[in-house]
């Protein structure tokens, strides 16, 4: 098949547009004839590694894909839930099924968790063999490059703001960065909920689109570095209830942004693994620092079940053809994109 891999870890030079073995179905999986990726950041980091990450090289990334079933590994025969030729778009968080947390539905804090497109092979190819419970089946008609750009960010913004943030209608959430994936759908999901959105950003034209997707107040960091203090402000000085921060290096400002009592949400780091933090801010204002990645199984197909009905659309910013992924992947490290970036399996 084709595939674009790496043999080592380093910039877009290392990325190579060539041919690799199909994978082969296990029992309990299938194989889906790809036709749609779509890029995260974490596959860039993947590329290029850091200090502990462990990879059978070549290395294909991609957690994220949608396709066709073209058969089922050894003791799997057509059921009533999944036939050949289903469009299907995959869930990459990749539980055991085994564990303890597993076994409770939890399967995002598995003890034996894997992330499809980091730890094991993912989908900037022509095939890819994943378990058949890490399918949703695509409505007919939904569009594939739609279902890729979907899965990782709806999943992941769900599960932060509704089940970890508990955000409730009425609410006031501020979004860190107005461009990236899970940032945009975490505008939607909030407006969904019933939330007043805002936004920072340091891109008018950015800042332009995510008012265009639901965002009620918009803040341009570049005219006020200290947009905590904006947000004070804009919120006639009673500050927000939930922050969205995705970066990390700005968690000062995100605290000092809530109101007492508020939760600061994240699950990523844009800005760098290291954050320094004032603890006077914790304990004197009651707030919480809430992280997590990925979702559950049943967030995920509660999520991809408002997606094919049309509920909270994607918001697509490019399409290159596989052969072009490290172009592809130096638009997004840049943050060029307004929402996602997909890849072409023709
Ligand atoms: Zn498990």
């Amino acid at each position: 098949m084709k595939a674009v891999l790496f043999h080592r870890h380093g910039g877009p030079e290392v990325l190579e547009y060539t041919e690799f073995p199909e994978p082969e179905p296990k029992p309990g999986e299938a194989l889906i004839r790809l036709r749609a990726a779509s890029l995260n950041r974490m596959d860039v980091m993947v590329r290029n590694g850091w200090a502990g990450l462990k990879l059978e090289l070549p290395h294909i990334s991609g957690a994220d894909g949608a396709g066709e079933i073209v058969s089922f590994g050894e003791g799997e025969l057509e059921t009533g839930d999944w036939r050949l030729g289903d469009h299907v778009v995959i869930n990459a968080n990749l539980g055991c099924g085994e564990c303890e947390f597993c076994l409770d539905g939890k399967d995002n804090l598995c003890s034996n968790w894997h992330l499809l497109g980091e730890t094991v092979r993912g989908t900037y190819a022509e095939f890819v063999s994943v378990p058949i419970k890490q399918l949703y089946k695509l409505p007919e008609g939904y569009e594939f490059h739609r279902a890729a750009a979907s899965a990782l960010v709806y999943q992941t913004a769900w599960h932060s703001l509704v089940k970890r943030g508990g955000l409730q209608k009425g609410e006031t959430v501020l979004i860190v960065g107005a461009g990236g994936g899970v940032n945009t759908a975490s505008v939607q999901i909030a407006k969904y909920i019933g939330a007043q959105v805002i936004v920072v950003g340091s891109d008018a034209k950015k800042l332009g689109m995510a008012e265009s997707i639901g965002a009620d107040i918009l803040i341009d960091r570049s005219k006020e570095a200290d947009w905590s203090k904006a947000v004070f402000l804009a919120t006639n000085k009673r500050s927000v209830d939930v922050v969205v921060d995705n970066v990390g290096t700005t968690f000062m400002l995100s605290l000092r942004a809530l109101r007492k009592g508020g939760r600061l949400l994240t699950v990523g780091n844009s800005g760098g693994p290291k954050v320094e933090i004032d603890n006077r801010y914790m304990f004197a204002k009651h707030l919480s620092i809430i992280g997590s990645t990925m979702s559950t199984r049943s967030d995920f197909n509660e999520v991809m079940g408002l997606v094919t009905a049309g509920t909270l659309k994607p918001v697509m910013d490019k399409t290159f053809a596989l052969k072009d992924a490290a172009l592809a992947q130096e638009r997004l490290w840049k943050n060029e994109n307004f929402g996602k970036i997909t890849l072409d399996i023709p």
